[in-house]
């Protein structure tokens, strides 16, 4: 069973894939991390990619293609991966089926949460308070939400076509999205 989970950020896409990783034995792929961790070890990756993430836009495509590519040659014997942040561009889709293909695999099930703005909003401000991550600032979250809404919910009709997608409500509790999530993998 290979997973995306999708929605906004902030949505807590983070938060249900550890808990399907704990539970599943699932491989969490988070781009996001990923290139927090280049920017952290100080890899010429992290330093060419800090700005752009800083100011809430999306890196290139060809960028987090790779790092997925490396990642999926890496868990070969995983049994399910969990895209997490991943992917957000049609491009970066169509890159993704072609990868699992060649490992003969695929998308089993795309699980969208669905949170009002409002909510992302309050989420982020609390998060950027507590952690102070730099692109959880005001402006750096609105650029990108406007990403997300411009390069990353075109991804909904592209696996609505293949009959992937699934939507949960991601304003319940934590314990109630992750049986949403549950339900929505048996079905
Ligand atoms: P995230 O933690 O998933 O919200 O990602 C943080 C930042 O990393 C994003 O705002 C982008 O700058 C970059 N990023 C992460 N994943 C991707 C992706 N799949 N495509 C492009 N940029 C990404």
């Amino acid at each position: 069973m290979n997973l995306i989970l999708f929605g906004p950020p902030a949505a807590g896409k983070g938060t249900q894939a550890k808990r399907l990783t704990a539970e599943r034995g699932f491989v969490q792929l988070s781009t996001g991390d990923m290139l927090r961790a280049a920017r952290k070890s100080g890899s010429e990756l992290g330093v060419k990619v800090a700005a752009i993430m800083d100011s809430g836009s999306l890196v290139s495509d060809d960028i987090v293609i790779a790092l997925i590519e490396d990642a999926l040659a890496q868990n070969k014997d995983a049994p399910g991966f969990i895209f997490d942040g991943f992917p957000r561009t049609v491009a970066q889709a169509e890159a993704l089926d072609a990868m699992l293909a060649k490992h003969g695999k695929q998308i089993d099930r795309v699980v969208k949460l669905e949170v009002d703005s409002q909510k992302l909003m309050d989420r982020i401000a609390k998060r950027f308070a507590e952690e102070g991550r730099a692109d959880d600032n005001p402006e750096a979250y609105k650029v990108r939400l406007d990403a997300y809404l411009a390069q990353t919910a075109p991804l909904v009709p592209y696996y609505e076509q293949q009959g992937k997608m699934r939507s949960i409500d991601g304003m319940a509790d934590i314990d109630s999205v992750s049986k949403g999530i549950a339900k929505s993998l048996e079905v």
